[in-house]
């Protein structure tokens, strides 16, 4: 059987970090890779997240199963996280919130339920986007189309062609959409833009599907889920994927959480079913630990408090650094974009060439899309690798 098997070439990004680890440059820069960094370069565990993993070592009494929708505490303080404490759809019963193995569990498992729902089901996705949303969606075998959304020259979302191409939507299809922080983009839709978008959705009877994966790093906890917030007010089905790698630093715990809001109570309960049917085929039930830990810190006010203290800085430090990033950029030309732009990435809209030069002539490290991380620069770094992209960007 295997013989038949071809080797897939690596991932860009693996590559790239092979790259950097093997490069012995001590001054290089790793700005590639998507996980918040500090400082000092570190990704650390998150002091309330170490706080609640020692409470769960002195508290927890068993490893049983916790069944296919996971830990009933989380999904409702996740939810609530999502929503807003006190939102009807999570009090009458048209809100179901499953945990799942991470965001992209919480993406595959929307796409099998997509499928129970429709077999031919179509989700229009941005471009760009992640490029695992590819791979999530249209593995589970949805038609995948695209819409445009990144104006290539001003780095700026093109509402116009977003809106005029979702026009040719058809009703029933699926629209995904970036909570907050696009990614790879960080240009995200503002309040006018999410209204229009909910104003056409609403008109064409599609169904929004939203992938939150970095909430409370864009501009806060409440700000980010602005959009969410209001398609879940506004349209009487909505999907939400969200993720805890990032806002709570779990990464490898994969801890996320799936929504589906339906019109009634009733539809509610047939697509809960039906979800939990398709999660018991897939991977039976969730692993636990991240999402105990979750539980535990949503759950206490002091430990909610350290978490959202510390959330608070993460933001802040991004925020910082893109308003220091663009200001040191410009001389070079205008890069006012990364400071308007939110969460982790931007493109800084350099040449694959120039991407190479910095690489191998300074020991900077980005996809030769040219996205970068923000949160991989620092103080130490920043007055450097701004005077090498200032230098390449004449080239
Ligand atoms: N969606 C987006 C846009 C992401 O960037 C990510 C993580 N990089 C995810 C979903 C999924 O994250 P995870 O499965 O690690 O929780």
């Amino acid at each position: 059987m295997f013989e038949q098997l071809k080797t897939l070439p690596q991932d860009p990004i693996l590559g790239l970090m092979k790259a950097f680890r093997e490069d012995p440059r001590t001054d290089k820069v790793d700005l590639g890779v998507g996980v918040y960094r500090d400082e000092a370069g570190q990704t650390p565990i998150m002091t309330a997240v170490q706080a609640a993993e020692r409470r769960l070592l002195g508290t927890e009494t068993t490893k049983a199963y916790i069944g296919p929708a996971g830990a009933e505490g989380f999904n409702q303080l996740i939810g609530q996280l999502m929503l807003g404490a006190g939102h009807s759809a999570l009090s009458d019963g048209r809100a179901t919130v499953v945990q799942t193995p991470g965001g992209c569990g919480a993406l595959r498992m929307a796409a099998e339920f997509l499928k129970l729902c429709r077999p031919d089901t179509t989700v229009w996705i941005s471009t760009p986007t992640w490029a695992n949303h590819i791979p999530l969606l249209g593995g589970a075998g949805l038609t995948i189309r695209e819409y445009p959304y990144l104006d290539r020259t001003t780095l700026s979302v093109d509402f116009d062609a977003m809106i005029s191409c979702l026009e040719q939507a058809d009703s029933g299809d699926v629209v995904l959409l970036h909570g907050c922080c696009h990614n790879p983009s960080g240009a995200d839709l503002d309040a006018d833009q999410w209204a229009a978008i909910t104003d056409l959705i609403e008109r064409k009877g599609l169904l929004p599907f939203i992938d939150m994966a970095y909430q409370g790093l864009g501009e806060g906890l409440e700000q980010d889920a602005q959009g969410v917030r209001l398609m879940a007010e506004r349209l009487p089905e909505v999907i939400v994927a969200s993720s805890c790698s990032k806002n709570f630093g779990l990464y490898r715990e994969r801890t996320g959480a799936l929504m589906l809001i339906a019109a009634t109570p009733a539809q509610g309960k047939a697509a809960a079913s039906q979800l939990l049917s398709a999660i018991r085929s897939h991977y039976s039930m969730p692993p636990s630990h991240g999402a105990a830990v979750v539980e535990l810190i949503l759950d206490s006010p002091e430990l909610a408090h350290q978490w959202q203290t510390e959330l608070g800085a993460m933001c802040d430090r991004i925020l910082d650094l893109r308003a220091a990033f663009s200001k040191a950029l410009a001389p070079a030309g205008d890069f006012s974009f990364i400071e308007r732009q939110r969460g982790m990435f931007s493109f800084l809209g350099i040449t694959p060439q120039q991407v190479q030069i910095l690489r191998e002539e300074f020991g900077i490290y980005m996809l030769d899309s040219s996205r970068i991380n923000i949160a991989g620069l620092s103080a130490a770094t920043l007055p450097c690798v701004s005077e090498a992209i200032r230098e390449v960007s004449g080239r």
